[in-house]
């Protein structure tokens, strides 16, 4: 298995910037989930590492050994991509046992490695069947099997879920990650859901247009979200924001928005202007009988916790999670905030998280 590097890589398309990493590292074995809009550029990211698109500039190094100009079929990958690329007119097995024909491995030795290979994805009974007999789950769980048949040095996924069903898509994103487990191997995988890389991730990249967001483990992305980019985007409700007023007064900062003034001080926000972009997430808004009393707009029911929409300020509403049912529309509820992140506005970047002193 492989460590990967990017060093300065720049993929220029049609004269269009499409991709702008100045460092990656995948660590050998890890999983790293790589989660971003649609067309921010996560494909041309693994099609660079893969060898199938060039790179304008810049290096790809496997274990500190520059591949940059070494062919894909050198590089020791495997990929899977979102739409079956298994071929119609051979069944399972002859299609898991493809990588090695073409590498004329020894009859008996393709038949006992794909046996094996098909025994850890559990597909074994499907072995003589046709690919288009198979469900998408199975399609996808085939074409791992022919992916990872020749024991890769780095496993690439591109969106392998995306066309799955809700329920099976939960079932596969256990069965990818149990098999990354198991064989250690270097595994890329890409998402645009971020509950997906929040499930399977070692650490998470945050791609948008092209430019790498933020790096970190889930727990990092969530709890330090780098930008209001980030923020916005990893979290389910998304992080809720209201536009503040930063006030000095040393030995830090006032903060007001939506009702509140809270005591501030981060180091980034000594150079901060007045106006501060302010995140909240649905789980610190909290029921306190001596809070800011709210009124309840629309909630949401999800079986042992709920969400509704709150009103701090008249055009400042906020999502908050409530244990069991929401409080109906229209009530009114005191309501006071754990803590807030704070985001510069014109940069988008993150100033600072702010935990409330609550009496
Ligand atoms: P994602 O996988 O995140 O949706 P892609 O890597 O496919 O994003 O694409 C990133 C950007 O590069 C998009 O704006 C896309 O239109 C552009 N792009 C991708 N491949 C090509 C190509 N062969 N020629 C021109 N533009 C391309
Ligand atoms: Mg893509």
């Amino acid at each position: 298995m492989a460590a990967i590097t990017l060093q300065d890589v720049r993929v220029v398309r049609d004269g269009r910037l499409v991709l702008a990493v100045d460092h990656l590292d995948v660590r050998d074995g890890e999983l790293l989930v790589v989660v971003g809009p649609s067309g921010s550029g996560k494909t041309t990211l693994l099609r660079s590492i893969a060898g199938l698109d060039e790179v304008t500039s810049g290096a790809v190094l496997f274990d500190a050994t520059d591949i940059t100009n070494v062919d894909t079929a050198e590089r020791g990958v495997a990929m899977v991509f979102q739409d079956s690329t298994l071929f119609p007119f051979m069944n399972v097995r002859r299609n898991i046992a493809f990588p090695l024909e073409v590498r004329r491995t020894d009859k008996e030795e393709v038949d006992s490695r794909v046996e094996a290979e098909a025994r850890v994805l559990a597909i074994e009974h499907l072995l003589a069947r046709q690919p288009k007999q198979l469900g998408a789950g199975h399609q996808q769980l085939v074409q791992a099997a022919r992916a990872l048949v020749r024991v890769p040095e780095v496993f690439l996924m591109d969106e392998p879920l995306a066309r799955l069903d809700a329920q099976l898509r939960l079932e596969m994103r256990q069965e990818f990650r149990l098999l990354q487990d198991g064989y250690k191997v270097t595994m890329i995988f890409v998402t645009n859901d971020q509950e997906e890389a929040m499930v399977m991730a070692d650490r998470v990249v945050v791609l948008c247009e092209g430019h790498v967001r933020q790096i970190g483990s889930p727990m990092d992305l969530y709890r330090e979200p780098a930008s209001k980019f980030v923020a916005q985007f990893i979290g389910s409700p998304p992080m809720s924001f209201l536009s503040g007023r930063l006030e000095l007064d040393p030995p830090g900062f006032w903060v007001s928005f939506g009702g509140f003034r809270l005591r501030a001080w981060a180091p980034a926000l000594t150079g901060a202007g007045e106006r501060v972009e302010v995140g909240v997430r649905a789980e610190d808004v909290v029921e306190d009988p001596d809070g800011l009393p709210v009124e309840v707009g629309r909630g949401h029911f999800l079986g042992d916790h709920g969400f509704a929409r709150v009103q701090l300020a008249p055009d400042d509403w906020v999502q908050m999670r409530t244990t069991g049912q929401p409080p109906p529309p229209g009530s009114t509820i005191r309501v006071n905030l754990r803590q807030v992140h704070l985001f510069d506005p014109v940069t988008d970047r993150a100033l600072g998280r702010i935990e409330n002193q609550m009496t």
